[in-house]
């Protein structure tokens, strides 16, 4: 059953001029557009500052990424272990503080991706739309994708709640650093909003853009040198990923650093996780015949693939 994206700029909103917003996308349409002029007038005028704001700076970048990687991504949106609910919410702020938007419609989002990637049915596709448009357009072209289909599961009070909460936290998060002075304004807020908007859109965009592949492959790929940028959290290894949606662990080599994946073991430990679903990584760690050669793709899912999460329930 297909869920065509619904955009009031046509079927192919990609074709449309990419400072037209959908209808209902207009503030996100500004709000990008006003964190990324106040980030260049910070670059241009701060763009070196004390060090305590940039350890500040990097500590809510690197809580805001454990928030999307572990709390959206591989819990929410795969269900690929499940948090204690102290710690998802807390992981829900983080994502929110990071500018990610409220779990529900991430995880809708994301669940289209995986079941329609590679077809125009994917939202954030490359190959459909091009580099642009899976990088940033779709955020403000692309409308809402259905969340009756694509997560009944996370409509529940407790989730909805964030839904009310979306404005009041980026409002606190872009302008946190001004009790502080005008260069913490600019790091702790439109900089660092910016810069982890780019490396979390780095995924939908050139972790899609594998340029070799074989007929009915998914463009989805391993992209080492993003790790840096990604603090070492994990969600470069999106070929992996795509490969076992449903795994909890996302860097399957002991070299593929995946920092997600060790809070997520030590959440377990604590007993704070349970569930966690663990790939059969003895294939890709040399003590097969079967590990790729390259070491830095695995075998593919075919593209497709059906919905990676519970399957979804129709209201009645
Ligand atoms: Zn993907
Ligand atoms: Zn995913």
């Amino acid at each position: 059953m297909s869920a065509p994206i619904v955009s009031s700029l046509g079927p192919e909103p990609w074709k449309a001029p990419w400072w037209k917003a959908a209808k209902g996308d207009r503030s996100t349409f500004l709000y990008l557009v006003a964190i990324h002029l106040l980030a260049l007038i910070g670059v241009i005028f701060f763009p070196v500052t004390r060090w305590e704001i940039v350890a500040a700076a990097l500590a809510l970048t690197w809580f805001g990424g454990l928030g999307i990687t572990i709390g959206y991504h591989r819990s929410l949106a795969h269900v690929a272990l499940r948090l204690h609910p102290v710690v998802r919410h807390a992981l829900i702020f983080f994502a929110m503080f990071n500018g990610s938007g409220a779990p529900d419609s991430w995880a809708a989002n994301h669940r289209q991706h995986h079941a329609k990637v590679e077809t125009p049915e994917d939202i954030s596709s490359p190959s459909i739309g091009g580099f642009w448009w899976s990088h940033l357009r779709w955020l403000w072209q692309a409308g809402n994708v259905p969340l009756s289909r694509w997560c009944p599961d996370l409509d529940k009070p407790e989730y909805r709640f964030w839904n009310r909460m979306q404005v009041p936290i980026l409002a606190v998060s872009l302008f946190c650093g001004v009790p502080f002075g005008p260069a913490a304004f600019f790091w702790l807020g439109p900089m660092r909003l910016a810069a982890s908007l780019h490396v979390q859109c780095f995924v939908n965009s050139i972790a899609h853009m594998r340029p070799h592949r074989r007929e009915g492959e998914d463009s989805s790929q391993n992209i080492a040198w993003l790790g840096i940028l990604h603090l070492l959290q994990g969600e470069n290894w999106h070929g992996n990923h795509h490969a076992k949606p449903w795994s909890a662990r996302l860097g399957w080599k002991l070299w593929q650093s995946d920092f997600g994946w060790y809070a997520i073991v030590l959440l377990e430990f604590l007993g704070l996780a349970v569930k966690v679903r663990r790939p059969d990584v003895a294939r890709f760690t040399g003590a097969s015949s079967a590990a790729p050669s390259s070491g830095s793709t695995p075998p593919r899912a075919p593209s497709c693939s059906p919905p990676t999460h519970p399957a979804p329930r129709r209201r009645a």
